[in-house]
């Protein structure tokens, strides 16, 4: 994709701190992190978002995502790792090229997960139905 930013990265026309490379999956810092080794995992081959990568470039970027988890946590002190992936637009995607964050964590950062409530009685039951089907 000529025009995509991280397939731009990729073929190194816009700088990046790479991070760890292999045949499939580059990693670099991202621009604008959350905490210090905030880091984008994405595949070489352009794919938008989880919908359409090939189920061999998705494992391609689980094991990465694996390896560097340990790798940054360590490398930056942090106590934790988030593993985010956001998938269109309505959930926060801004660049249209598969990406998964690993953002580290620190004890008493300050940061907050979103806010999670309980179902009202019957709702798990009829999605967990509505899901089993889609599959
Ligand atoms: P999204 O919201 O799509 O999940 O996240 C896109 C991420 O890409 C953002 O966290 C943003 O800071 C990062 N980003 C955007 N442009 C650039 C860039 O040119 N270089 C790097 N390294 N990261 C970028
Ligand atoms: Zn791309």
């Amino acid at each position: 994709m000529s025009d995509c930013l991280f397939c731009k990265i990729i073929r190194g026309e816009i700088p990046s701190f790479k991070v760890y490379e292999d045949e499939k999956t580059l990693a670099f810092l991202d621009i604008s992190p959350v905490n210090p080794g905030h880091t984008l995992v994405i595949p070489k081959n352009h794919s938008k978002n989880i919908f359409d990568i090939s189920e061999e470039d998705w494992v391609s970027v689980g094991k990465a995502v694996r390896t560097l988890a340990s790798a940054v946590e360590k490398a930056v002190g942090a106590d934790g790792i988030n593993i985010n992936m956001n998938n269109r637009p309505d959930a926060g995607q801004l660049v249209d090229h598969t990406h998964v964050h690993l953002i580290p964590r620190k004890k008493g950062d300050g940061l907050k997960l979103w806010p999670q409530k309980p179902y009202p009685e019957g709702e798990a039951e009829s999605i967990v139905e509505k899901i089993r089907l889609e599959i």
